[in-house]
This record gives C-alpha cells, structure tokens and sequence, in this order.
C-alpha cells in the first residue's frame, strides 16, 4: 500500500467511511525501498492508488527503473490524464481494476460518483488499453434507477467494450455508509445477517426488482460475460499484451460458474 483512503465519497462505498475523508500516502522513497524487496509482480492493494494524480505521478516516474510489473485498483478518471497514464504503463502497470458501476448516469449521480461518465466510457477504456493497461471492470446491480433491463444491457456493454475480465455485484448497503442510512431510514433493509452482506445476496428491497430477479440477473450477467462467445471476443481485443493473463482469469472464472451460482443462492 502507497496510500489509504480515497478523495471520493461513493455513497455506498466503506472506504471513506473506514478510512477517514483525508487521502494520504507514504514517502516515496519508501515505498520504492519495499518494492525492491518484493517479487517483479505486485499488486497495490489501495482504494485508489492515484487518487491524488501529482504523488501517483512522481511514484510511477520513481518506479521506472525497478522494472516491476504492477496491478492496483483506481477510478476512471486516469484515461483524461495522458501524462499519468503514460507513466503508469512506463512504470510497468499491466491491470487496473475500475469500479465501472453503472452505465446510467442518473445511477452514477444518485451514488455520488458523477466522476465516472457513462458517455465517455468506451472512449476513455480504449485510451486505457491503448497505453498497454488491461482493465478489470466492476459493475454494481440493484441501484434505484435499475429495472429488468439492466442486466442484459450491462453485458452487452461490458462485451462491446471489450472490457477484459468484469466483476458484478449486488448493491449492498454496508455498515456506516451513506446508503445504509438511507435504507435503514427508509425501511429497506430485509435482514442483518451479516454474512449476506457479501455483494453477492439481496439484503434490501429494491423499488422494481424482486430479491430472485436480482439474483437471477446477477448470475446471468456472470455466466454470459464468462462464456466462450464473450470471452473470445476479448481474447481477440487488437493490442491486448496479456493473452495468457486473460485466458487464465476468464477460464478460470468460466469453469467457476456453477460454483460463483451456489454461493450466491445459498
Ligand atoms: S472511488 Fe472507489 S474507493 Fe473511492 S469512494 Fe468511490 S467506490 Fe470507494
């Protein structure tokens, strides 16, 4: 970890609330003493590791020489800054995991993430995937603006985009946040069994959806994104570097369906 915590305040999202509102990082030099401990592969485990774009940039620029290959999860927001972006392929960025969320922007609005926009999606992962980065998406079902729609649509994007592996989830309003207030207020929680807390169980009442159409959608937006169709299509993704990264993980998460189906209906 570089840093803890993240600038952004997603209503539903822990890390704020966990972490305090105030983004802040370890000295440079430090973190570039650890790396030289460490294997080539590493994987930053922060919210959000450039969310503050004038550290992340002089990171990256130190980190070049070390030649290490790296992953981390960050927002979107990393395509509109092609400086930043060249440093992190330079300095040897390979994934990204994005919280991609919803392709509706009253929804993005709704969770207080207006940052992310919908309409320059497509546009800002290719500059992603340009650079030579490959982008694991996540996806949240169950947001109020959703309906019936939501889980086809929310696939067939993920596929067009050609997003190279996605996550899904069910909204889950955590303990603490924004959203969890909102819904304890209103009445919309269903239980407190904390271990269905998971993202991937119904714990709320949504205002058009029933708990099995949001499981049901869930499981289909898993089992089409991780089917061979899908899959070879972002197999075939023109300037993909990683073909064997990305066979591995979307195989992997293929012949894990039926497994990823019984967790979610237990
Ligand atoms: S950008 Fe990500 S880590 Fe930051 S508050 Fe939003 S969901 Fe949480």
């Amino acid at each position: 970890m570089a840093s803890r915590g993240c600038p952004h305040g997603c209503h539903y999202c822990s890390v704020t609330t966990f972490w305090g509102k105030s983004f802040r990082y370890r000295p440079i030099p430090e973190i570039i003493e650890e790396l030289k401990t460490l294997d080539r592969m590493v994987f930053f485990a922060d919210d959000n590791l450039y969310g503050n774009k004038v550290y992340a940039k002089k990171l990256f620029k130190e980190m070049i020489p070390l030649k290490k290959k790296w992953s981390c999860q960050g927002d979107s927001l990393i395509a509109n800054d092609p400086e930043l972006l060249r440093l992190a392929a330079q300095s040897g960025c390979q994934w990204i995991f994005i919280g991609i969320e919803s392709i509706s922007e009253k929804n993005l609005a709704a969770m207080g993430k207006s940052f992310n926009k919908a309409k320059d999606y497509k546009v800002n992962f290719r500059k992603i995937q340009d650079a030579g980065i490959n982008i694991f998406g996540s996806f949240i079902f169950g947001l109020d603006g959703d309906d019936a729609t939501v889980f086809k649509n929310t696939v067939d994007f993920a596929v067009d985009a050609r997003l190279d592996a996605a996550n899904f989830y069910i909204l889950t309003p955590l303990p603490g946040t924004v959203l969890f207030d909102e819904m304890k207020t209103a009445g919309r929680l269903l239980h407190t069994e904390w271990d269905k807390y998971d993202a991937n169980h119904v714990v709320f009442k949504h205002p058009r959806l029933s708990s099995e159409e949001m499981l049901d959608g869930l499981i289909y937006a898993y089992k089409r994104f991780y089917s061979i169709p899908s899959i070879s299509k972002r197999m075939l993704r023109p300037g993909n570097r990683r073909h064997l990264q990305t066979f591995a993980l979307n195989f992997g998460r293929m012949l894990r369906a039926k497994r990823f189906e019984m967790i979610c209906r237990n």
